[in-house]
């Protein structure tokens, strides 16, 4: 039977890391299976539903080639289905209306606490046969004895067992359908084979299942997949990491980054661990899913971010780093040069924009000088500064190796040991100690600029004194 997936996000905030690596593994594992990945969005909570999370969700998703097989559906246009199938399982005598007031819950709930048991509602309307009323609500009649076994593709069998669960309810007293009936309805009719969710949603799937019989449809296929944490090992959120995919992509990570990062987050494979989404629908097996909490680590994130970047070709490396240029004003076509100055720095920084941010110093005028570099090396450095650029004036030829032959001799010339005559002039140049070999930083500057700077940095020195 052809596999058929669905990622089913509720709008109710930006697509979040956890959500990104659910939509992942439905679509690598509805392509590995030759099948169709569907997206439905559960926007039936219209206060907390909002368009522009749904624009996010979607659009992030596509960003990243997540692209369902369909076009998206809405469970806000699809109430008819919903009610056709209350009124289904009504008619088999699998549903009972309830007008139990709150109060009445409340006392029951209360009862129940005292006596040490799990507050559920009892099924006391469950017989009465009762009429539908303004205040009435239409409860599942679910199994009260015997064990509820699933197989879960990640966890194996699973089983609960019925007393545990009450009489759900499946509308509301405004006739409004629960999130549990119109989850097993949608995957009903868009023909979903395999529901691969958080487990989070673990103890929704036996209530589901239960109303899955109630209309007599086929039992679906479920892989329930650990939770994202924290480095402090909590569930992943805004409070222990930054949650939301387009802020990673607001720092340059790139989107195969992404997936390799997401993928890795509860499967591995061996030791391998670089991955694209193509290696993903080859290599990836859902039943290889770890069950315990999978750590999101952002050092590892950057780690995979830098093998992608490396990989990328140098065009379009640029291509990718451009608009973070622009972002920071950069004008880096005014430099001849550009294309070697950005290939001498593309690793400095494991995400586009800590490169761009590297860049800043070699496309615009140098306006200030870390202050720690400065203390450390800058101050009390006049006559190494004027003693290299003696030095560099005299060169024949101005590029990396005789750059670096001029700055070997300085070195014996001052005798002093290389930080002591590196960092000086690199903090002139870039205004930090960082920055890549000084023979290769100063060749991408030309001489009068490394004059400028030079003469700017003395100058600086001299007004403090
Ligand atoms: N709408 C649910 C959520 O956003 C997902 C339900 C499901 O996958 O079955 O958590």
């Amino acid at each position: 039977m052809t596999k058929v997936t669905r990622f089913a996000p509720s709008p109710t905030g930006p697509l979040h890391i956890g959500g990104v690596r659910t939509a992942l593994f439905n679509y690598v594992y509805a392509k590995q299976n030759k099948g169709k990945f569907l997206i439905r969005v559960e926007d039936t909570d219209a206060e907390r539903s909002k368009e522009e999370f749904e624009e996010n969700i979607l659009k992030g998703l596509s960003n990243i080639g997540i692209i369902p097989d369909e076009p998206p559906v809405r469970q806000s246009e699809r109430s008819e289905l919903y009610a056709l199938a209350a009124e289904q399982i009504f008619e088999s005598g699998n549903a009972y209306w309830c007008d139990c007031s709150k109060e009445t819950l409340d006392e029951m709930r209360k009862e129940q606490e005292a006596a040490g048991k799990k507050p559920m509602y009892d099924g006391r309307s469950r017989n009465l046969g009762l009429e539908r009323t303004n205040n009435s609500v239409l409860r599942l009649k679910t199994p009260q004895d015997g064990e509820l076994v699933f197989h879960d593709l990640v966890r194996g069998e699973v089983i609960f067992q019925n007393s545990e669960l009450d009489d759900l309810i499946l509308l509301r007293s405004d006739g409004s359908p629960t999130y549990h009936l119109c989850n097993v309805v949608d995957d009903f009719n868009q023909g979903v084979t395999t529901v691969i969710r958080g487990e989070d949603h673990l103890s929704n799937t036996p209530r589901q299942i239960h109303i899955q019989n109630a209309l007599g449809y086929d039992a679906l296929e479920y892989a329930h997949l650990p939770m994202v944490l924290g480095q402090d090992k909590k569930r992943l959120s805004k409070r222990n990491a930054v949650t939301s995919l387009q802020d990673y992509f607001d720092q340059g990570y790139l989107d195969s980054s992404m997936i390799n990062m997401l993928a890795r987050l509860g499967w591995s494979k061996g030791d391998k661990e670089i991955f694209y989404l193509d290696d993903l629908i080859s290599d990836f097996r859902i039943q290889e899913v770890q069950k315990a909490g999978a750590i999101f680590d952002p050092s590892k994130l950057d780690w995979i971010n830098n093998h992608h970047l490396a990989a990328l070709s140098f065009d379009d490396f640029k291509n990718r780093l451009i608009p973070f240029l622009d972002s920071l004003g950069l004008d880096y076509m005014q430099k001849k040069n550009n294309n070697e100055i950005i290939a001498a720095m593309r690793s400095s920084k494991p995400n586009l924009l800590g490169v761009a941010q590297d860049l800043i110093p070699y496309f615009s005028e140098l306006s200030s000088y870390d202050d720690k570099a400065s203390n450390k090396f800058l101050i009390g450095s006049e006559a190494v500064l004027e003693y290299v650029q003696r030095k560099l004036n005299v060169l024949e030829d101005w590029n990396e190796d005789s750059i670096d032959k001029a700055l070997k001799e300085a070195q014996t010339g001052l005798s002093l040991p290389t930080p002591k005559l590196n960092q000086p002039i690199r903090i002139a140049m870039t205004g930090s100690t960082q920055s890549p070999s000084l023979g290769l930083t100063l060749s991408l500057f030309n001489l009068e600029e490394v004059n400028n700077r030079i003469n700017a940095a003395l100058k600086y020195l001299s007004d403090r004194n």
